[in-house]
């Protein structure tokens, strides 16, 4: 089994020889950006810089998959939002909204692939294939709906939309929805195996459980309805309230945080609907921890019947390579 068809496997909750370390949330650290001389925040921009920079986490540290690009604003500028590129070790964040007034006047790009950093992405996509060939399992990330309809608005019209427009927060997630779902299918025919959708404006700690149940749920469901490959969905926080409706959004798999402190009981609330991807925190023990805790982390994962062992959200910039290839050798021994 090669670590293609054991990540594509474990994903659908099949039946693996040992679980895979892949990160599903971003990669990219700047231990790796020295060495490889790819750094944001060009690698953000540069398909070039993007491919070498995921490939590194792939033969430096060891993780079994390779993954672009590192924010959650491509969609989001191609569609018409403000960017700031950020440094060296802070991300892109959004910075202008195209559509704080209302929903009367959204327009889908003409040629979406052309607009702002898509072309780059897609041209990474290849990069990688390219590099690491057929075996190896290429992962592209983006933002999901929920976020992308709330960077288009603002956050702050958003969750005013959401309580006092329901009409016009249906349209936004809708128009969004159709974006994600042309994008996604974008990057697969350009040469991902699998999409992994970032969606943390659909956190319980932003947005209620009834909320998500009764009106993100059906966005997401359609979203993965409209895309044709394997898809994993993250939600930051602890997002133990929405589990089960998580598990119900059609997509692969389902990547958590640490901050979900019962990860066995996770499991078997969402029994065979979804696998699950995590849940070594990022912030406490990849960046903060040592190896020791990195494993012991890693090896309660297992233990707790993790389908993917990966970081429970994205990778902090400063997270040392030597954590990173801890936790490939947690699983190691574990099976060992
Ligand atoms: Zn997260």
């Amino acid at each position: 089994m090669n670590m293609k068809e054991r990540f594509l496997k474990a994903l659908k909750g099949e039946e693996v020889d040992k679980v895979p370390v892949v990160s599903v949330t971003q990669t990219a650290i700047v231990e790796l950006m020295d060495q490889t001389g790819a750094a944001w925040p060009e690698a953000h921009s540069d398909a070039q810089k993007m491919a070498d920079l995921a490939v590194a986490s792939y033969e430096v540290c060891g993780l079994e998959g390779v993954r672009a690009p590192y924010c959650l604003t491509v969609l989001a500028e191609a569609m018409g939002c403000e960017v700031n590129m950020g440094t060296k070790n802070r991300q892109p964040s959004i910075t202008g909204h195209p559509y704080p007034k209302g929903v009367d006047n959204l327009a889908m790009p003409d040629n979406l692939f052309e607009q702002g950093r898509i072309p780059a992405v897609m041209e990474a996509m290849k990069l990688m294939r390219d590099k690491v060939g057929d075996e190896v399992p290429i992962i592209a990330g983006m933002e999901g709906p929920i976020t992308l309809a709330s960077d288009l608005a603002s956050v702050k019209k958003f969750m005013k939309w959401s309580i006092k427009k329901p009409e016009d927060f249906q349209t936004i997630l809708d128009f969004a929805c159709d974006a994600c779902i042309e994008y996604a299918n974008g990057l697969l025919e350009a040469g991902a195996d699998v999409i992994s959708v970032p969606d943390p404006v659909a956190s319980p700690d932003l947005m209620a459980p009834d909320s998500f149940d009764k009106i993100l749920k059906p966005v997401l469901q359609r979203f993965a309805d409209g895309v044709n490959g394997p898809m994993v969905l993250h939600v930051c926080g602890n997002v133990t309230p929405i589990l089960e409706m998580m598990a119900e959004c059609h997509f692969e798999s389902i990547s958590i945080e640490e901050k979900v402190k019962d990860l066995a009981g996770a499991k078997a609330k969402v029994g065979d609907k979804v696998s699950i991807c995590g849940n070594v925190s990022s912030p406490f023990t990849l960046l903060a921890g040592d190896e020791a805790k990195v494993k012991a982390d890693s090896t309660r994962a297992l233990e707790d019947g993790v389908d993917v062992l990966a970081p429970g959200c994205g990778i902090a910039p400063d997270t040392p390579v030597s954590n990173l290839k801890a936790m490939v050798e947690a699983r190691d021994e574990y099976y060992a």
